[in-house]
């Protein structure tokens, strides 16, 4: 798989054959200045779309390729838009709308009405965008010359969130059991998630996963656990000859099934549950730290929405600097000025929040009932970041956001023994919270410090579902306000 964005050039016949080739070679060039500049995708240039059959015939193509992840449109000259109501009407890949131009200058001194004709997306996009808007058209809009920073970056943008959308809609996720009894959040409707995210959730019994432990040799899981104490910073005990070696050993089997149970079913995303840990002997830790380090999605507690949020973050930030983990607001600091939330799990926190390196370290847990589980432990790093959250509101998906940035402890914290983040999130602590419990929403996230609200906003106008944001310029009122217009929105949207 060769994942790439396709750019369509819009025009018309009425300009004449030569016209005709100055858009094409003025549109590849375009193309060649994003791919020039180090986006996250690679654009192909497709032939210039002149008629409604062409239009038509090339948007199912692109739907009907795996290895196109999404559209960008521009119209180089008028391009009459009823020739684009089919074609638009049957696309079902994200789209970009560039609203660019060949030249940055006018050519004050030599511009005649030939110039004007052959440049003039600046009324053929006009005429794009009425039909874009008048059938209901999902897309985002970037203007600017392509070798403006801004336009680029905001493309990038739209390109990463095309990739994790991509993900989530080829994603198979494994369940280790059911959600966690009693709890609300966690539950949700997967069919309609089916939908929606093109995720198919999917439940097996935590025996099969235990059956594939077993299956694993003893020198296998020794090899791994030897590469775990030359990569970690592993505690004495640990260590091949320590009192608890049998533990990594037992964690490295873990891991080891885990992976195999994932690839055998196509699986880029899993949840477990501690409640329902059969015969297992520890509840996975380590393991589900490494696997989403290496880009799996994961949910606790059976949460299998927070797991396809964590591996779409997975997907659109792959690459850039920073980590994405699932999250739990767990406690808080109150006092007045420092207000901070500790964010941890049981033990399943994902390391690429770090750059440091994680200890390895085995306690007690005081819930499930099972030996001694193994664990990273580390803080993350300084950095901006988001947390996301996606609840299940009967009628629609909404995902929660807000704008945060991790923090180093006030103190050290040497009783807790865990992966853990300490933020301090937009606009403030209290609106902040006041907000998230406005919308109802969920105690899982997903943290990524790669990645930005306006990722996220691209990937749920994809999906089509409910995006509210608490960021710097969030208040109160107008986050109630936006709720109540979404939820107006989102019932109307659905049609009857
Ligand atoms: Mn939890």
């Amino acid at each position: 798989m060769s994942p790439t964005i396709w750019f369509l050039t819009g025009s018309q016949h009425l300009y004449g054959e030569e016209t005709l080739v100055q858009v094409a070679n003025n549109s590849k060039q375009i193309v060649a200045e994003l791919n020039g500049a180090g986006l996250a995708i690679p654009v192909t240039w497709k032939p210039v779309l002149t008629s409604k059959d062409a239009i038509r015939r090339i948007m199912l193509e692109a739907n009907g390729d795996d290895e196109c992840l999404g559209v960008i449109a521009w119209m180089h000259t008028f391009s009459p838009a009823k020739m684009w109501i089919a074609g638009l009407d049957g696309l079902a890949k994200p789209l970009l709308h560039l609203h660019t131009q060949a030249n940055v200058e006018l050519p004050w001194a030599t511009i005649d009405m030939d110039f004007m004709n052959l440049n003039q997306a600046a009324h053929g996009d006009r005429e794009f965008a009425y039909i874009e808007s008048r059938l209901g058209i999902a897309r985002t809009t970037v203007v600017g010359h392509v070798s403006n920073p801004q336009v680029q970056a905001q493309v990038d943008i739209w390109m990463r969130a095309s990739a994790g959308y991509a993900a989530s809609r080829q994603l198979n996720l494994v369940r280790f059991g059911d959600n966690m009894r009693n709890v609300a959040v966690t539950e949700g409707d997967k069919t309609e998630a089916e939908h929606i995210f093109g995720t198919s959730v999917n439940t097996y019994g935590v025996n099969d996963l235990v059956e594939a432990v077993a299956q694993v040799g003893d020198l296998e899981a020794e090899i791994l656990a030897g590469a775990y104490e030359d990569e970690y910073d592993v505690v004495a005990d640990l260590r091949k000859g320590g009192d608890r070696y049998d533990s990594l050993i037992y964690s490295a089997k873990l891991e080891i099934a885990l992976r195999s149970f994932l690839e055998a079913h196509d699986a880029k995303a899993f949840t477990t549950n501690f409640e329902d840990l059969g015969d297992l002997r520890q509840l996975p830790g380590m393991s589900v730290q490494r696997l989403q380090a290496d880009g799996y999605g994961f949910g606790a507690e059976g949460d299998w929405k927070t797991a396809i949020l964590v591996r779409a973050a997975k997907v659109m930030g792959a690459g850039l600097d920073g980590g994405a983990s699932l999250m739990e607001d767990y406690t808080y600091h109150l006092v007045p000025g420092k207000e901070k939330i500790l964010g941890a799990h049981m033990l399943e926190v994902c390391p690429s929040l770090t750059k440091g390196t994680p200890r390895v370290e085995i306690h007690p847990l005081g819930i499930g009932g099972k030996e001694d589980p193994v664990r990273f432990v580390f803080d993350a790093d300084r950095s901006r970041g988001i947390v996301v959250g996606l609840s299940d509101m009967r009628d629609r998906f909404r995902l929660t956001a807000n704008t945060v940035t991790v923090v180093p402890p006030d103190e050290l914290m040497p009783n807790l023994p865990v992966g853990r983040a300490m933020w301090v999130p937009d606009p403030d602590f209290y609106t902040s919270a006041a907000c998230w419990l406005t919308a109802g929403s969920s105690h899982h996230t997903v943290m990524s410090t790669a990645l930005t609200a306006a990722h996220f906003r691209e990937f749920s106008r994809m999906a089509g579902t409910e995006f509210a944001l608490i960021d710097e310029s969030t208040t109160r009122d107008g986050f109630e306000d936006l709720l109540r217009w979404n939820a107006a929105y989102y019932r109307l949207a659905r049609g009857f």
